[in-house]
């Protein structure tokens, strides 16, 4: 294969640029903003992604800008009382062989794009909206051989795949702000990966060493204000956020009452379909299969698709066998991610009997079974 367009500069389409360029396949990346924008929030960052990042040779700069936390915990929204935790930094490394971290998805994105830009087989066109493939053409320069669709949960490309999938509205919506460490409240803690739970709602804090802040996302059911990754949130929202949490214990109103300029996403996700059209075309990240981030997965399984495909692409098969092969292998890892981040959903937002019997079984685990649980999430190795 000698040529290959990529739609999106997201964390897929830079990580592609980037596995290509490792096989010795030059690249052209078409990203629609005219600058890579400073949105999204805090990511997490587990070991099935940081080890992708290091095979790309990404990792080690990113090792002075990320934060790895010693444990995720999960803590009860209504009396702060932990329920478990599984320890990350002595084992995500010893156990899953990759570190567990967690980093501002604006600082993952500029470390990725300073690396596409060091790279001479890789071309980046900022202010290149591709809405046909006419425009993919033109600004190529040629027809590519193949076209990967990494232009996000709208993505355009979509319609030139048959029986792709659809954006659907999950009825959930994610509450974001940033808090610098030194204004945080003290039930905050720097160390960790926090999930408070509760009835229908959790929300997930943790630090940023790249910000020097706190992290904080509330997930609660809410309305759909149409395409956009940040909204502003207007006072009603900011209303009916709050009602959502009003029976939590009083440190996280006193927080939630207090949230510095915050944000509010729709929470997307891409109904199963076809993510190529076995020819010349595929999806990859959230283009093919955005998903709720109850695993904290989205941007995990977008790096891990961008580098098998490139691994795939460039063996021995015919272009189209390994297409397939790449949507058949793909699909089911993602479909078991998927199914991992419904379970999540459930165990977090649980409520009366189910939330006593929740706490219960998993206080009663020991950290190793909680370990072992995640070895196939955590410990896989993508291969290239
Ligand atoms: C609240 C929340 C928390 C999350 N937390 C985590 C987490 O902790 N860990 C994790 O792994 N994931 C997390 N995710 C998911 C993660 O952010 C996404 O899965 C990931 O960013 C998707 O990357 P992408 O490159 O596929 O898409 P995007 O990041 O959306 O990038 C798509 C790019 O394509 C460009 N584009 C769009 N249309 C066109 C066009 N027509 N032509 C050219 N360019 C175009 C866009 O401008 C953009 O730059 C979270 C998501 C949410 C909503």
């Amino acid at each position: 294969m000698e040529s290959v367009a990529i739609l999106g500069a997201g964390v897929a389409g830079l990580v592609a640029a980037l596995a290509f360029a490792k096989k010795g396949v030059r690249s052209v990346v078409l990203e629609r903003t005219a600058a890579l924008q400073e949105v999204g929030a805090g990511m997490q960052l587990s070991p099935n992604a940081t080890y992708v990042l290091g095979q790309l040779g990404v990792a080690d700069q990113l090792e002075g800008l990320w934060r790895e936390p010693d444990n995720i915990c999960l803590v009860s929204g209504q009396t702060l009382a932990p329920i478990t935790s599984i320890a990350t930094k002595s084992v995500a490394r010893s156990r899953w062989g990759s570190p567990y971290a967690s980093i501002h998805r604006a600082t993952l994105q500029k470390v990725l794009l300073e690396h596409v830009k060091a790279e001479p087989l890789i071309s980046l066109h900022l202010d290149a909206e591709c809405k046909t493939e006419d425009d993919v053409t033109e600004l190529v320069g040629g027809r590519p051989d193949l076209t990967i669709g990494a232009d996000g949960v709208w993505s355009k490309f979509r319609n030139f795949v048959p029986q792709s999938g659809e954006p659907e509205f999950t009825g959930m919506v994610a509450w974001r702000f940033i808090i610098p460490e030194k204004d945080a409240p003290s039930f905050l803690n720097p160390r960790n990966i926090t999930a408070y739970v509760g009835s229908q709602a959790h929300i997930v804090a943790y630090p940023l060493k790249d910000a020097g802040a706190f992290n904080v996302v509330a997930l609660s059911t809410g309305n759909n204000p149409g395409e956009t990754w940040a909204a502003d949130c207007n006072p009603t929202f900011r209303q009916e956020m709050t009602a959502q949490f009003s029976t939590w214990h009083r440190d996280i109103r006193t927080l939630l009452a207090y949230a510095p300029r915050p944000t509010w996403w729709p929470l997307f996700g891409v109904s199963n379909g076809r993510w190529t059209d076995g020819k010349s075309r595929i999806l990859i990240g959230d283009a093919a299969h955005a998903m709720t981030p109850f695993a904290a997965q989205g941007a995990a399984m977008a790096i891990e698709d961008a580098y098998e495909l490139a691994g795939v692409t460039t063996g021995n098969a015919a272009l189209s066998d390994a297409l397939l092969f790449f949507e058949r292998n793909r699909q089911h890892r993602v479909s078991r991610v998927r199914s991992r981040g419904a379970f999540n959903k459930f165990a977090y937002h649980a409520r009366g009997p189910v939330r006593i019997a929740r706490d219960l079984v998993l206080r009663m685990r020991r950290p190793e079974q909680v370990a072992a649980d995640l070895d196939w999430l955590y410990g896989y190795k993508a291969p290239g």
